[in-house]
């Protein structure tokens, strides 16, 4: 059988010259005889590993000096909680934009340790759009302000950060990180799950300004503290070692495709010519305000709101190679997601697929 082109929102297609040299050193990585999952994570072989692996995310991402780079566990949504148990150190209170599931998951887990003021929120139109923000509803002593930077599952994303002062940003980049340049300096803490941008599922990159480290709450569990992978360099106890491994060859892979910068131009190539032929399309239409549209996930509807033919639809295109565009269960549709390591070749598939369906169901 050949690879599809998988639009899945994650986890997600990885690069097949990556997945391809994983192969190669399969069964022996360099000279040690055994494969990475074999290898002890104190061993030297594992150490250039894990050393490159962070050097690479640094250079990629411009990540200035202060902030310590962890790899650590539990996915994006054990952030959620680690991120209040290492910041509710002052008022503990905390700013949050309610933009979807993300989110809003992400103010539950932090609700249980603080306070969580929504400032706003885009329910109101399931979260089709990025609200605006009124500074007066800020809070000026909030131990941080959060924000989900790119919603997976509604297609938006933040093109303006918020302001916030000496409050520190906190921003969930799992759908997004790389995707686009993003000033580190702009943020308190970054943090993103690997399986959609950067790698298989299982580590989770944080991205923590030095001074927000050291200060986490009396109960937080050793292994929640930020402090206890800073100290110990993400080998504290045993990493997901493989993960990092080929999160490591996808950076090698995104440097030598030109670095960040040259991944954006290509993504929003991507982005604009699918959602180019959703705007000309009288069949179907993308679900989210143009000025908010996410360069990574692409949810679209049929204009009528005809779910058979939507079912009809994803049937069809599975079947021409082009997978898991059915959506998560919490909106309607179709979802294509576009992250960095679907070719351009893939959405000009999908472009045709939709061109050449809308004839044949006129
Ligand atoms: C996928 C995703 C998560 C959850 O990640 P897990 O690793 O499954 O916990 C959190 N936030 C965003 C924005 C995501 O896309």
């Amino acid at each position: 059988m050949n690879r599809v082109y998988n639009f899945s929102a994650g986890p997600s297609m990885l690069p097949l010259p990556v997945l391809k040299k994983a192969q190669e050193e399969m069964l022996c990585y360099g000279n040690t005889g055994m494969s990475v999952m074999e290898m002890s994570h104190r061993s030297k072989a594992y150490d250039d590993i894990i050393k490159e692996a962070e050097k690479l995310l640094r250079e990629l991402m411009n990540i200035p000096d202060n902030y310590k780079v962890m790899f650590v566990q539990g996915g994006g949504s054990t952030q959620f909680a680690m991120v209040p148990l290492n910041l509710f150190n002052g008022s503990k209170k905390a700013d949050l934009v309610k933009t979807g599931q993300w989110a809003k998951k992400a103010a539950s887990e932090a609700a249980k340790y603080g306070e969580v003021n929504i400032v706003a929120s885009s329910e109101d139109k399931t979260f089709s759009y990025i609200p605006d923000l009124d500074k007066s509803k800020f809070t000026p002593d909030a131990d941080y302000f959060y924000i989900c930077q790119n919603n997976t599952i509604y297609g938006t994303r933040y093109t303006k950060l918020p302001e916030t002062g000496s409050v520190p940003l906190v921003a969930d980049l799992s759908s997004c990180i790389m995707s686009e340049v993003v000033d580190v300096s702009k943020y308190g803490i970054i943090f993103a799950g690997a399986q959609k941008n950067v790698g298989p599922a299982g580590v989770t990159i944080a991205i923590v300004r030095e001074d927000l480290i050291g200060k986490a709450m009396d109960i937080t569990p050793t292994m929640l503290n930020y402090k206890t992978h800073a100290d110990n360099d993400s080998l504290y106890s045993t990493p997901p070692c493989y993960a990092i491994y080929i999160a490591k060859l996808v950076f090698e892979w995104l440097k030598d495709m030109g670095g960040v910068a040259v991944m954006q131009k290509i993504n929003e190539e991507k982005a604009g010519l699918l959602y180019d032929c959703l705007d000309n399309s009288t069949m179907f239409k993308g679900t989210v305000v143009p000025k908010d549209r996410s360069l990574m996930n692409v949810p679209f509807v049929t204009a009528k709101g005809d779910k058979d033919l939507e079912a009809k639809f994803i049937k069809e295109a599975a079947a021409e190679g082009l997978v898991s565009l059915k959506v998560n269960r919490k909106v309607r549709g179709m979802t294509a997601s576009i992250y960095n390591a679907m070719p351009v070749e893939g959405v000009k598939a999908l472009i045709e697929f939709i061109n050449k369906f809308e004839k044949e169901n006129k």
